[in-house]
């Protein structure tokens, strides 16, 4: 994994990821968060849709 410094801080930045759920789709967003400030800096996004018994990843960047 690649390090990603905060802008503000210049300390190493979290990667983390984060779930939303709407009917049957789900968008799982990837980003790095600053611990000290806060600041989030977006990697790529991802939804996952159902549908008819098909699953479909559409990778959003
Ligand atoms: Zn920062």
């Amino acid at each position: 994994m690649k390090d990603v410094l905060c802008p503000r801080c210049g300390i190493r930045m979290e990667f983390m990821a984060e779930a939303e759920v709407s009917g049957s789709n789900k968008k799982v967003r990837y980003f790095y968060r600053c611990p000290a400030c806060g600041t989030r800096i977006s990697e790529s996004e991802m939804t996952i849709e159902k549908k008819d018994g098909y699953v479909s990843i559409k990778v959003l960047q």
